[in-house]
Formats: C-alpha cells, structure tokens, sequence
C-alpha cells in the first residue's frame, strides 16, 4: 500500500503537515511527474524530495484570466499629457505602442509575469493588442515572453483589436496573421466601433475567426458606463448562432451597472442558456468607470450577485499594471480578490468563497484549464500561505511562502518581521 508512486517509483515532491480548506487536520499531498499522486493524513513511501510546510494552507495556485501583458510597466514611458485630454492620452499611449519592440515588451511582460508567479499565480490569460499600429510586435513580445517562463508558468495569448476592425482598417487581416503566428485565442471590443451595425460586423468577423482557428473568444464587452451599450447582448446571440456555447468569455461589462433592472436580468438569463463565462476587472474599472458622473456615481462593475446567483462563472482579473490606465497593481491575485470584495461588495461567508473561486476554481474553469484542483490527478500548481484558512489569508494577504508549478518549487518568499520596544515599555 506504500509503495510510492504508481509502478512503485518513489515520489518527486511529498509536503507533510498541509492544512487544507476542506479537512480538519493536517494533510500530505504527494506528487509524482507533475501530478498529484495522493492526498492523505500520512502517506508514506519513498520519495526524492520533502517540503514540510509546518501546518501551513496548501491551495491550488491562483488563476489570471485577464491582464494586459503587453502594456505592463508603460507608466513610466509614457510623455506628459500637457493638455489633460483623453484625446491627448490616446495619442501619447498610440506613441509608445508604435514604437515598442519585441524585446522591450518581454522585458516589461517579464517581470510582471516572475512578480505574479511569486505571489502564487501559474496561469494567466494575457489580451494583447493585435492593430495597425502596433503590428504584430506587442504579440511577439508577449509570446516571447512566454516562453522564457514557460517552466514557471502557463500563458495564454488573446488576440485583441483595441483599436476595432471595422475603424482599423486592415485589423481583421492581421487578427488572421497572429493567430497564425501563435495567438491562442480571439479578442474583440465590438463597443468601441462606431453604431451597432459596425459591432455587430466586428463580433462576426472574430466569431468566424474563432471558427476556422478552432478556439475559444474571449471579448471585451461593454467597457464603458453608456446605458446603450448592449454588446454583450450580440455576443450571446452569435455564441448560439455559431454553436460556441461554453467557448465564449465576456470581460469587463461596465455597462451592465447602467442598464435598467429588467433589462439586466432578461440578458444575465440569457448568458447562463449560452454557457458565456465572464471576467470582472474591478481594480481598473472602480478608477475608471463613473468619472464623469455627478454623485450618485456608478461604480462601473457587472451585477455580481444577480450573476452569482443566476449560477454565472464570475472570475476576476487584474487587468492593469502600471500603465496608462491604471497607475498600480502588482499581478496579485489575493489583492485582486480583496478588491472584488470591496467593490462588489462580497462581506458574508458564501460571497468571500465566490471571491477566491474567482481567481481560483472559476477562473481556472472560463479559461478552459483542464486537472485544477487538489484531488489525485490534477496538475500540481500549489501556492503555500502563511495563513490556517483562505477566509484569513485573505484578510491579512498572507505573503506566500511556496509556490509550486507542475510538482517543482518555482519561488519561496521569506518574511521577517521584529517589533522594537524599550526596555521601560
Ligand atoms: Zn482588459
């Protein structure tokens, strides 16, 4: 019954003494060529390796579903706005794309990505701006990027028209080009065209793309706090149209905050029918959406508990670091969980557990990642917190003192703290 791993070979990775969310006790996971071997009180049996995580949580590593790789880390590149406006800003952001290389998008792509791994991610759905600006060079740089990490972590590249089809003239043509050159996934931001008949054009053209690529959409959809913004509406009905129920993810939908409560509810019913996954942004869009309102303000994030309710996979990405758009951000998704709890404003047991799934469980299931999760079989991708509970991990966002990419330790954090006091005290 000890032999080790399966054929009697000894285990790669075994840590004793883990406390797991969902048994009393403490727990030792065994992992064997990347997997998890075996979860038990003891398991006994040789193995090459030992990590003793002195009753620390063991949970599955965190999950990014929506960042922007390409643009990571341009803050500080970027000109001076000297007139203040959005047109100005745009012009400024359409400079740096424009004469971005390859290799400078790794670099910056790369140290966000070690910094997302270090606080326990390992995988990460990135969009990346796919135009007539740009080129294919942003995509370059990310897929680069990539795959100088590949040992740490797994990055999925979403093919993104940020600046629209239909008003870029020869961005379908190159959306084709970077899937051919390695884009894993279709993007869109039909909002952004200019009337409904030019979205409703822009969906078709990535739906028909997803369709003779074989993958999976996913859209930015409604990113503004317009009523009349109903993109995601066309996006559910050419999921049905074109038979890709369970393919399509929704990002952002800001607008869905200004819609009319029935009209909110008969789309979020329809949604759940098309199997249509959504990604929430809140840390972008609470700085973002809502400006320009006078108070009562907007707060610019979808209907998270009509969502959650109506049994709708919610995950939560960062989407933003430090870049024109979003001044902060680190890649850490326990930040960007506390965050989602605030802005949606998630307090009570069941509502915190839906907010770590959705850099967890749920993010893992709209990004289509297949073996997530602690039971024997799944891929062995662990982050240990200096925490007992994730509720508490949560709370006091536990520095992450392990983190584990296929059964093999990819970084370790240290802390020491001291309190001074005089001896009068
Ligand atoms: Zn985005």
């Amino acid at each position: 019954m000890n032999a080790g791993a399966a054929g009697g070979a000894p285990f790669d990775l075994m840590l004793r003494n883990c406390r797991l969310e969902d048994r009393p006790g403490q727990a030792d996971i065994a992992i064997s060529s990347g997997l998890i071997a075996r979860v038990g009180g003891r398991v006994d049996g040789e193995c090459r390796a030992e990590l003793d995580v002195e009753g620390r949580l063991v949970s599955s590593a965190f999950v990014q579903p929506h960042i922007h790789l390409d643009k990571v880390g341009t803050l500080p590149l970027l000109g001076r706005n000297r007139t203040g406006t959005l047109a100005e800003a745009i012009d400024i952001l359409h400079q740096t794309k424009r004469s971005a290389s390859p290799d400078e998008v790794a670099a910056r792509a790369g140290v966000v990505i070690r910094q997302a791994v270090v606080s326990g991610t390992t995988r990460i759905r990135s969009h990346v701006d796919v135009d007539t600006i740009g080129g294919l060079a942003p995509l370059r740089g990310v897929v680069q990027a990539a795959r100088e990490h590949a040992d740490l972590c797994e990055i999925q590249t979403v093919i993104f028209p940020q600046e629209g089809i239909i008003r870029d003239p020869g961005a379908a043509e190159l959306m084709d080009a970077a899937m051919r050159e390695g884009g894993d996934l279709v993007g869109g931001m039909p909002h952004w065209e200019t009337g409904e008949q030019a979205a409703r054009e822009h969906i078709g053209i990535c739906m028909r793309l997803a369709q003779r690529y074989d993958t999976d959409v996913d859209m930015h959809i409604d990113e503004t706090d317009d009523p009349g913004s109903k993109t995601l509406s066309m996006l559910i009905d050419a999921t049905v149209d074109h038979g890709w129920q369970g393919r399509v993810t929704a990002g952002h939908c800001c607008a869905m905050a200004a819609w009319d409560d029935a009209y909110a509810s008969e789309v979020i019913a329809r949604a759940a029918a098309a199997g249509v996954g959504f990604v929430t942004n809140p840390a972008t869009n609470l700085l973002l959406q809502g400006r320009l309102d006078s108070e009562p303000r907007r707060r610019g994030l979808p209907r998270i508990k009509e969502m959650l309710a109506a049994g709708l996979p919610v995950a939560c990405g960062q989407d933003c670091v430090h870049d024109g758009f979003y001044p902060f951000g680190t890649a850490d998704q326990l930040q960007v969980a506390l965050i989602f709890c605030h802005a949606a404003q998630l307090s009570v047991p069941s509502e915190i557990d839906a907010a770590l799934s959705a850099i967890r469980h749920t993010a893992a299931r709209v990004m289509g990642v297949r073996g997530y999760g602690l039971e024997p079989g799944c891929t062995a991708d662990l982050v240990v917190l200096d925490s007992d509970s994730m509720h508490e991990a949560l709370r006091q966002q536990a520095p992450r003192r392990w983190v584990i990419r296929r059964g093999s330790v990819v970084a370790s954090t240290h802390t020491t703290t001291a309190i001074g006091r005089s001896d009068d005290h």
